[in-house]
This record gives C-alpha cells, structure tokens and sequence, in this order.
C-alpha cells in the first residue's frame, strides 16, 4: 500500500469512522478518492490532516469529517441526482459521484471550476459535471435533484434551491453570518413539496456569494 493509502485508510477510521460516521457506503467512497490529487503539489503531504487546507484562489478543501458530515446528512442514494454549489477543488463532488448516479457540480470560480473539472477526467468519474456559475440560483437546465448540498454558508436556504428539488429531497448547507459559527442545516422536501428544517451542527465556512446569497467582497 501507498503511503498516501495508508494516509487515507487511517484518516477514514480515525476522523469520519471514529466520530460515528460508520455506513460502509459512505467509507467506500472516501477510500476511492485519492484526496492529495486535490490540494496543492505543496500540500500533499497534509492531504488527510484532520483540518480544511488552503487551494487556489484563496478558497479551501474542507475537513474530510466536515465532508462526511455534509454527504452523510444528504442521504445519497445510487439513483439519485446531485447538485453540488461550491464545488472548490472538486473533492467533495469526487466523493459523491461515489455514491450517486450523477453530481452536477457548479462553482463561481472558473479557475477552480476547470481544475476541478481535469481532475474528474484523469479519475474517469465520468458522472460529475462541473459548471462555472453562480449556484445560489441553483442549476436549473440540470434540475430536479434529489439532493442539494452546499459547501459555502449563506444567509438563507436560496429560494431557487427549493424549487429545483425533487419531492422527498433534502438541501443541506450551513445558514449564518459570514464572520463566526454558521449552522448546518437540512431541509427535506416532503411529498406536498413542504420544506421541513432541521439544524444537525455548528460548522464554520466560506460564504456563498451570489445572487441568493452574499454580495461580492468590496475588493478594497
Ligand atoms: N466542496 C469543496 C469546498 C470548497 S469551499 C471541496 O471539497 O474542496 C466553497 C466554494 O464555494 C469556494 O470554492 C467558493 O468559490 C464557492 N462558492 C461561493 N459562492 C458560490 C456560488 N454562489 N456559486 C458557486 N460556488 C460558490
């Protein structure tokens, strides 16, 4: 075994097994995901360190619990549709695609959006979409999904998302203020298309900027 697989094989029992995330679906798709493709080649050798790491573009990679967390709570199943905004480095898209039929995968960024585009098509994940766009509006020429899982937090849970998930589907992302503690948050749609919320975990994330969302940083 690799020492980057021996790195991953120890970061999925210690950090997501080890804190109760024990599916063995959900641990399947974290070993066929060689997370150190996704950092920077300077990086590589904390690419299964227990914390979020800088990419390019002043963004981040975030903790592999932290993605655990998020993937668990969207309840993946191998036929469903997802949509994910803030695709960043494109990890948490790679480890969905594990799980899914299909991820659309949008991100502000076309920078990051094209690097985390090659790295789909040097693993063959050939079910992951990734688009350069603003995902607060969602994506609707890709729409229903059956699930919609951010990772920027934003003010609220953006109207569009609502509209663009299919009945039975959840939305899960972190809703707060852009300095501090956010909230994780999941909202399932049930049959009469009746948003139910429930908040699962204080986290702590970039924020979604958009037109749903947060107002672009003054530059100055
Ligand atoms: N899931 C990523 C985490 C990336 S951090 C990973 O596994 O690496 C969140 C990302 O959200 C950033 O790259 C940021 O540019 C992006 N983002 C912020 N607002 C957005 C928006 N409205 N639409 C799409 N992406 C957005």
């Amino acid at each position: 075994m690799s020492d980057f697989a021996a790195a991953r094989e120890r970061m999925i029992e210690r950090q997501i097994a080890g804190r109760g995330l024990r599916d063995p679906r959900l641990l399947e798709a974290f070993s066929a995901v060689p997370r150190e493709l996704f950092v920077p080649r300077e990086l590589e050798e904390r690419a299964y360190d227990d914390c979020a790491l800088p990419i390019e573009c002043g963004q981040t990679i975030s903790q592999p619990y932290i993605v655990a967390l998020t993937v668990h709570a969207a309840e993946i199943g191998p036929d469903h549709r997802v949509l994910e905004v803030g695709a960043g480095s494109g990890y948490a898209a790679a480890v969905m695609s594990r799980l899914a039929r299909a991820v659309i995968a949008v991100e502000r960024i076309p920078a990051l959006a094209r690097l985390a585009d090659e790295r789909m098509r040097s693993l063959g994940f050939d079910n992951v979409l990734v688009l350069s766009r603003d995902g607060s509006l969602g994506c609707p020429g890709q729409a229903p999904f059956d699930a919609i899982v951010c990772a920027a937090a934003g003010p609220q849970v953006p109207q569009a998302w609502l509209e663009q998930l299919a009945p039975g589907g959840r939305i899960v992302m972190p809703v707060g203020a852009i300095e501090g503690v956010q909230q994780l948050v999941r909202v399932t749609l049930d049959r009469d298309r009746q948003p139910h919320r429930e908040e699962l975990e204080p986290v702590r994330f970039v924020p979604l900027i958009g037109a749903q969302a947060y107002d672009e940083p003054d530059p100055s």
